[in-house]
């Protein structure tokens, strides 16, 4: 008899596997993947290549709580994340800052003037709802044509008016010279990548680790008390509200034998590509090697389910689970799955941070 079942070997599930085996309880742990790391895996090709196998995961931080924790299982590799978008023939820093404008407009505006430069150009928008109404509010029409628009229809397969601003609100409109993806406090890599860091989390004598097992099957075999769950709420309650959608992506792998592919770690196609991004991952890793592999991203409806949909009808479905879950006591649901947030890792890790003191009475810390 395990105190804990719980379903998805990823950050959230991870998390509260250890969490848990640390005060006492015992565990056992299933994944439908043959490998542990949920989203994040990581693993070496066949070139000998560090990658990433469900596309380029960055960490990034503005929580210490959530830091502290997983440096427990990981040193940690100093990185801060560039990307480039191909606009007009040209590769230019994204997100926006004061280099982009004036490299694509050949303009020379400055900390003093970009400021004026976005509020000449925006159409004001109060209270914007959709990701088009968040993007022209700040930056004006054209930049949003030229690097919103047309990324996110096919990220999402949706026009930006009919996703919730907070999904183009992830990426800033910078007024200086800073260059960086990422605007937190912490940024970093595990030095030996996400898999090692996830081996060393679950290796624990009160956890047990079952891979390739779907938990229906699992549930069938072992008796436990409670269950954690972390794979999509909707599939848990056999869709009886109706699938929630998920974005899904096809990744195609290439090795090429030169050192390097491209001049940063991403570059974005806000364009007629019908993939979205390049990342190569040696940038991102830290690895020298005379060889380097690179993924294409190519978002589908169908496949696994990696991205929730935040727009309004999807919240009022989610909205329908939540209620299921909230009434099904002796499971917890927990991971941007189960609790269809659009949640970056370190959101992921705070969530199960939070969820354990729950369990377990502790205090939570500032989360
Ligand atoms: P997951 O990682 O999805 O883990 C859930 C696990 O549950 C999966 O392994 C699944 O196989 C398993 N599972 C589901 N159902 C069942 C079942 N019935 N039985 C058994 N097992 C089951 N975040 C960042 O912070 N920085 C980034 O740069 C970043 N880049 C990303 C890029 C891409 C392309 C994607 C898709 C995501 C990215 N993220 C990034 C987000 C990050 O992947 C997630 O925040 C994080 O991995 C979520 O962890 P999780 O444990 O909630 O879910
Ligand atoms: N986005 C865009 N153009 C870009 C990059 C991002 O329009 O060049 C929009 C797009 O809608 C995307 C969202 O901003 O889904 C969030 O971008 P982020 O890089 O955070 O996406 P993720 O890494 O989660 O796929």
């Amino acid at each position: 008899m395990f105190d804990y079942l719980i379903v998805g070997a990823g950050f959230a599930g991870a998390v509260c596997a250890e969490r848990l085996a640390s005060r006492g309880r015992s565990v056992v742990v299933c994944d439908r993947r043959p490998h542990v790391g949920g989203n994040a895996y990581d693993h070496y090709d066949s070139a000998g290549i560090l990658v990433h196998e469900y596309g380029p995961h960055i960490f990034h931080t503005d929580n210490r709580r959530v830091f502290d924790y997983l440096s427990m299982f990981t040193r940690w590799r100093s990185y801060e994340h560039h990307v480039l978008a191909d606009v007009g023939g040209k590769l230019l820093p994204f997100p926006i800052n004061i280099d982009t404008v004036n490299k694509l407009y050949g303009l020379s505006l400055d900390e003093n003037s970009i400021g004026r430069y976005f509020s000449e150009h925006a159409e004001p928008c109060e209270h914007a709802k959709t990701s088009e109404q968040a993007v022209v509010g700040k930056i004006g029409r054209d930049l949003y044509e030229k690097f919103f628009r047309n990324y996110t229809k096919k990220q999402w397969g949706l026009d930006p008016s009919e996703l919730d601003a907070s999904v183009a609100a992830r990426v800033p409109a910078r007024m200086s010279h800073d260059d960086r993806y990422f605007g937190d406090a912490i940024q970093a890599m595990p030095a030996q990548g996400y898999t090692h860091m996830f081996d060393r989390m679950l290796d624990h004598p009160n956890i047990w680790v079952v891979l390739g097992v779907d938990d229906r099957l699992l549930r069938r075999e072992v008796c436990y008390r409670k269950m954690i769950y972390t794979g999509p709420v909707d599939g848990f309650f056999d869709h009886r509200y109706g699938p929630l959608p998920y974005r899904s992506i096809q990744f195609s792998f290439e090795t090429h034998a030169s050192d390097k592919f491209q001049p940063e770690a991403v570059v974005n196609y806000p364009n007629e590509h019908e993939y979205t991004r390049i990342t190569e991952f040696k940038y991102v890793t830290g690895q020298l090697h005379p060889k380097t592999t690179v993924v294409y991203e190519y978002p589908t409806s169908d496949g696994d389910p990696y991205y929730p949909v935040p727009r309004p009808q999807n919240a009022d479905v989610y909205r329908k689970y939540k209620a299921l879950a909230d009434g099904t006591p002796d499971v917890h649901f927990v991971g941007r799955l189960a609790t269809y947030r659009y949640y970056n890792m370190d959101q992921v890790v705070g969530q199960a941070l939070a969820l354990v003191d729950q369990l377990e009475g502790t205090k939570a810390k500032a989360a």
